[in-house]
């Protein structure tokens, strides 16, 4: 008798085990987003809006047998997962992959693909027609990539280059606060 499988969260981790079990067992699939998304394109997404359409795939080709749901679950419990449209989901074995949560732009609350890429176009919009970027965190992300910058500056330094087009600073972390400097002003292109 075939078992039932529920993996809550379609990102790296409940995607890959979706597609290993899904020979081996009745596999749902609980994600809200229309897309698995490529999350570690996303800087790059935003410097050149074109890897926008790079970074969506559709589930639709994840699976053979097992089947998605396109809701939110709420809580879980030993038999099964409760739905945001209060359905439930009846499971064998259940698999938590919720993973992460990063303010935009570096992870999407936005459920559509569409929408998603809609905003990261009017980012790159906004930071193409800005005079002056800071980039707040010289990690991976902020310097572009280790082959992009390998000489970036000392995490808990700070390095402006005032009069020029960028400012790289490096204190606390790169998340929240590359996000407040997004917002607070959005300035040139980087990546
Ligand atoms: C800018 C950036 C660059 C990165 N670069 C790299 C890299 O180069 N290499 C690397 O190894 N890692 C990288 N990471 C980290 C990597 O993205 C994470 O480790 C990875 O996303 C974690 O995968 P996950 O499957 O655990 O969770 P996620 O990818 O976050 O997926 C979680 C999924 O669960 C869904 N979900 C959440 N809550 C619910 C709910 N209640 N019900 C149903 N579904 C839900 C979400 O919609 C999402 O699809 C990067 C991250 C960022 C932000």
């Amino acid at each position: 008798m075939s078992r039932t499988v529920a993996i809550i969260g379609g990102g790296y981790g409940g995607a890959a085990a979706a597609k290993a079990l899904d020979e081996h067992a009745d596999v749902v699939l609980v994600e809200p987003k229309d897309a698995f998304v490529q999350n570690a394109a996303s800087m790059r997404a935003l410097a050149r809006p074109e890897w926008a359409g790079k970074m969506f795939f559709p589930y639709d080709r994840l699976m053979e047998r097992g089947r998605i749901v396109r809701e939110r679950a709420v809580s879980v419990d030993s038999r099964g997962v409760l739905l945001a449209s209060g359905e439930r989901v009846e499971a064998d074995h259940l698999v938590l992959a919720t993973g992460s949560g990063y303010p935009f732009p570096f992870k999407f609350e936005d459920d559509l693909a569409g929408q998603a890429r809609e905003r990261i176009h009017a980012v790159h919009g906004e930071l193409a027609g800005a005079g002056r970027v800071l980039i707040a965190g010289p990690g991976r992300s902020g310097r572009g990539g280790p082959s992009r910058s390998p000489s970036g500056p000392r995490r808990g330094s700070c390095r402006p280059t005032s009069g020029s087009a960028r400012t790289a600073c490096a204190s606390g972390p790169a998340t929240s606060m590359a996000t407040s400097a997004t917002r607070a002003r959005p300035a040139a292109t980087y990546g």
